[in-house]
């Protein structure tokens, strides 16, 4: 934008020795092909706290859950200045070796699956700065226009959004009358919301009552349950479709118990380490398993603008960037949900 100084030093938090700490850096540069996005709203993610705590080694700046404003392009066409310069965007988290100028592409990306691309960078997981910071750079083609519909507070879901999404794309959902969700976490929210504007009824199983009146109110019916090994004797209902998004190791054996001989277990939860779990009732009980991560942003931000899921209400609490170390401790509290950092309020 004319009269902005991009040689100004900005904001930025990294982590380090298991802590964010604050860099001023001047604005990154650009790679051809790629846009200068100012950060409007970043939402803290489970993940961001694991990266924290030493997950994947990562030594960068977090953050992979934004909405912002382009600001700058390198290398682009009148047509592309004309359609982005200026909007408010949310982006996907894969950067693909293609938008990392590699050429050959690799054989993943041949075939269109660029959120398997073996040479990929995470935007604030693997290899790439996120967007704990006033500005990030990210691919042109990894962006998408919000409509003006589309609040940033509700924009800044995108992206989790999509990843619960990416269920109706892998299972044709429409075969089942009911669906469980385990877990009651900020990802299980938007899955049970979601499936819900596809299957007559799902129910959540968590261990949370405040997290479970959270989705009865958006119409989700809700078990407690312990949230343990306990659960394992007492939980007695049977699902043909059953998404696991507890983020615990113990929900898996759970999941698998609870579905059907035929049915279909959805994993959703990305938890490190070794999971406690019988394979063999899968087996036995000839249990389709589908892994899912990363979703269709297009279909998200369909289902925000249409009014079909509004996530608005699973917000705890904006922080604003400077106060990320403050905010990431108190993400971690019990009972909080999705906190979000805004690097334009002082
Ligand atoms: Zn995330
Ligand atoms: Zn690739």
């Amino acid at each position: 934008m004319p009269g902005r100084r991009y040689n100004a030093a900005v904001l930025s938090f990294h982590i380090e020795n298991g802590k964010l700490k604050a860099t001023s850096r001047p604005v990154p540069k650009l790679r051809p092909g790629w846009a200068l996005v100012r950060v409007r709203l970043v939402g803290i993610c489970n993940t961001d706290v694991e990266l924290l705590h030493g997950y994947y080694n990562f030594r960068g700046v977090p953050g992979h859950e934004f909405v912002g404003t382009v600001e700058q392009l390198r290398r682009a066409s009148a047509a592309e200045k004309n359609k982005w310069l200026g909007r408010r965007v949310c982006g996907e988290i894969n950067i693909s070796c293609g938008a990392l100028g590699r050429r050959p592409v690799c054989d993943f990306c041949r075939r269109g699956l660029k959120t398997h691309c073996a040479r990929r960078t995470v935007l604030g997981i693997i290899g790439h700065p996120g967007a704990y910071a006033e500005y990030l750079t990210v691919p042109l083609e990894n962006l998408h226009i919000v409509p003006e519909s589309v609040s940033d507070e509700l924009a800044v879901f995108v992206e989790p959004l999509a990843a619960a999404c990416e269920i109706l794309e892998q299972v044709d959902v429409r075969k089942f009358r009911e669906a469980a969700v385990l877990g009651d976490g900020k990802l299980a929210q938007l899955i049970a919301r979601v499936l819900c504007t596809a299957v007559p009824r799902a129910v959540m199983y968590g261990k949370h009552e405040k997290k479970l009146a959270l989705a009865r109110r958006a119409g989700i019916a809700t078990k407690k349950v312990g949230g343990d090994g306990s659960d394992l004797g007492r939980v007695r209902e049977k699902f043909r479709l059953v998404i696991e998004a507890t983020g615990s190791p113990t929900g898996l054996a759970l999941a698998q118990q609870m579905t059907e001989p035929r049915g279909t277990l959805v994993l959703k939860s990305t938890f490190h380490g070794a999971a406690p779990v019988e394979t063999w009732p899968i087996v036995v009980k000839e249990i389709t398993v589908v892994g899912s991560r990363c979703g269709p942003f297009a279909n998200a931000i369909h289902l925000l603008r249409a009014g079909k899921i509004n996530p608005q209400p699973l917000i705890t609490r904006v922080f604003p960037l400077e106060k990320a170390p403050e905010a990431i401790t108190y993400a971690q509290r019990a009972g909080v949900m999705k906190v979000l950092l805004n690097p334009q309020e002082v």
